[in-house]
């Protein structure tokens, strides 16, 4: 096995191990997973139908057992030719048939993902088994990235840095092309520069269309003096960047400096406070200091970022509302915003690895303000 083996691949089995503990901990001899992302993170297998049965003692990887129905029987043997797998529709009743004949006795499920009848359809099932509702027991493992997912976050980034520089370099953001437009062209640029897709719809919004925070790219034209704001992110093997930089087109008025430096000094106080053992939401409050010094606290809409890898939102969330702390590996967003309705807004956004000491910045496009001739 060479060195940078857990770089080049997901080490899948080391995840499952992971995941006993947490199964030990809460107090179930085996999980039950249906949620789909979750099962990719744990196996590889990224069909659209699937469960998967997890136990908690160790020495059990041979009751490991994928289920998927017949259209990925052949997909299912080459990305998970380590475990066992099943064919069935009905996966997850499959998996708890299995588990009632293996005598499990209390068996966790994902009740925050699983609806009610399927709950009640596995209940029907009579086979005597304890289901224990758990919640988040995967999601709290994947917030914390191993060597490979932040390799993987890395050239997602990459690839959106790279993709801005290009729309840059060729003169793309100019007076007289559409919001549309140049969303599309950005979103080119990406897949040139290695992304298999988008991490979710890019958003292009000019002029007072900057002031909202959730813009939809229209067929709005770009104008002499205005904030062109962009959030955009590229998908690489499943994994997720996200970045917001917010330009200027032309000679930015004293309003748009003033403003822009605002945000990005909020942007810089979030960043130097994510360490380990910070609270997510002393992180928010660090930021949204800095806003609300300045007078603009109610202009700051939304909470300060998120986790960020095989989902574009995931945990933890950077909020006032936000629990938790911060551990090395978690990859978050930090993307302060003030927006007058209008007028026009700012909003500056890097995705970043929590490490001991200063983070890892993975977004490395420049954060001074860009005007663009
Ligand atoms: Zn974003
Ligand atoms: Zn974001």
């Amino acid at each position: 096995m060479s060195a940078d083996h857990g770089v080049r691949r997901p080490d899948h089995a080391a995840r499952r191990a992971a995941l006993r503990n947490l199964l030990v901990e809460n107090g179930v001899d085996a999980l039950l997973v249906t949620d789909l992302v979750n099962i990719r993170y744990l196996t590889g297998f990224t069909g659209s139908n699937a469960a998967l049965l997890v136990y908690s003692w160790d020495g059990a990887e041979d009751r490991t057992v994928v289920c998927t129905d017949g259209r990925y029987a052949t997909q299912v043997g080459e990305q998970v030719p380590d475990l066992r797998a099943e064919i069935a529709r009905a996966c997850a009743r499959r998996i708890i048939e299995l588990a009632g004949e293996w005598q499990t006795g209390r068996v966790g499920f994902e009740s925050h993902v699983m609806t009610v009848d399927q709950y009640h359809s596995l209940v029907d099932q009579g086979t005597g088994l304890e289901l224990v509702s758990t919640r988040g027991l995967v999601e709290q493992l994947r917030t914390v990235k191993d060597d490979y997912e932040v390799d993987r976050l890395r050239a997602a980034c990459a690839a959106a840095d790279a993709a801005l520089a290009s729309l840059l370099d060729r003169g793309a953001i100019r007076p007289g092309r559409t919001e549309r437009q140049v969303a599309r062209e950005l979103e080119w640029l990406m897949s040139e520069h290695g992304a298999a897709g988008v991490a979710f719809e890019t958003i292009v919004a000019a002029g007072p269309n900057s002031a909202v925070p959730h813009h939809r790219p229209t067929d709005a034209v770009l104008a002499a003096g205005d904030f062109v704001k962009f959030d955009f992110g590229a998908l690489v093997d499943g994994y997720h960047s996200d970045m917001t930089r917010t330009l200027v087109l032309g000679e930015p008025d004293d309003w748009q400096r003033e403003i822009y430096d605002l945000v990005r000094g909020a942007q810089r106080a979030g960043r130097e406070a994510l360490k380990p053992g910070a609270g997510c939401a002393e992180v928010d409050v660090a930021a949204r200091g800095v806003i609300e010094a300045a007078g603009h606290g109610d202009r700051f809409v939304h909470g300060l970022g998120h986790g960020v890898g095989l989902q574009i939102h995931e945990a933890p969330g950077i909020a006032k509302t936000g629990t938790g702390t911060l551990l090395p590996g978690m990859t978050v967003t930090v993307e302060p915003g003030v927006y007058f309705p209008g007028r026009g807004g700012v909003r500056i956004e890097d995705t970043l690895v929590v490490r001991e000491g200063d983070p890892e910045l993975l977004t490395l496009t420049t954060k001074d303000l860009i005007v663009v001739d």
